[in-house]
């Protein structure tokens, strides 16, 4: 089964991959988790990564593109996996395709500008385990203020989670990332997902969806 989580940040993807993850039985590939990987352990491609997420900006194609390539070639992606955050431009999604990947289904998760402010603005990440957290949503806090819950390390915000980047990243989106939803409508494979519900019953729809 490959999936692609599409869907302007702060939607949620994280918090459906990680469960559909476990649900499904196959990995997640978060271009966004293997560049903030980099740019912590210091290496090349964190290094030129740096400025353009921190200002909000798309990594080059042809970066994020490598990363895809050496990830799903390896042994634990023969099950199939769930692209989270990538593709997220025209040319990605083209180079996916001449990588001769067969995509099961593409689900874009829908949320209104407003309520994307409110997640990415109160977003909280665990820097040790990556768990989330929102303090803007019942249910999704910690228990302990600024500590999570899994491994009792310090909670902290994403830098590009600052209001002006997220609404730079928003513009971003629907420039660069939203044509994708016509892009694979026309391949037949897109379902739509409201994504202003409890997480558990975008969950059970995303997976109503993939069964079908
Ligand atoms: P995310 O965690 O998916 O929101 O990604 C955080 C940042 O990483 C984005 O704002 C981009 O700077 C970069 N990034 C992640 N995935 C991609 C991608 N597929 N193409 C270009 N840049 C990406």
């Amino acid at each position: 089964m490959k999936i692609v989580l599409l869907g302007a940040p702060g939607v949620g993807k994280g918090t459906q991959a990680a469960v559909l993850s476990k649900r499904l039985n196959i990995l997640v590939i978060s271009t966004g988790n293997i560049l903030r990987e980099a740019l912590k352990s210091g290496s090349d491609m964190g290094k030129k990564a740096k400025s353009f997420i921190d200002q909000g900006q798309l990594v080059p194609d042809e970066v994020v593109t490598g990363i895809v390539k050496e990830k799903i070639s390896q042994d634990d992606c023969k099950n199939g996996y769930i692209l989270d955050g990538f593709p997220r431009t025209i040319s990605q999604a083209e180079a996916l395709r001449d990588m001769h990947i067969k995509i099961d289904k593409v689900i874009d998760i829908n949320v209104s500008d407003s309520v994307i402010y409110e997640r990415m603005t109160g977003r909280r990440v665990c820097m040790s385990c990556g768990s989330t957290y929102n303090i803007n949503t019942a249910g999704r806090r910690p228990k302990v203020d600024n500590t999570c819950d899994k491994c009792a390390d310090t909670l902290v915000k994403r830098t590009d989670d600052s209001k002006e980047t997220v609404k730079h990243r928003l513009e971003v989106y629907r420039n660069q990332t939203e044509p994708l939803v016509n892009y694979y409508k026309e391949t037949g494979k897109l379902v739509i997902i409201n994504g202003e519900r409890p997480p558990e019953e975008i969950t059970e729809k995303i997976l109503e969806e993939i069964r079908n």
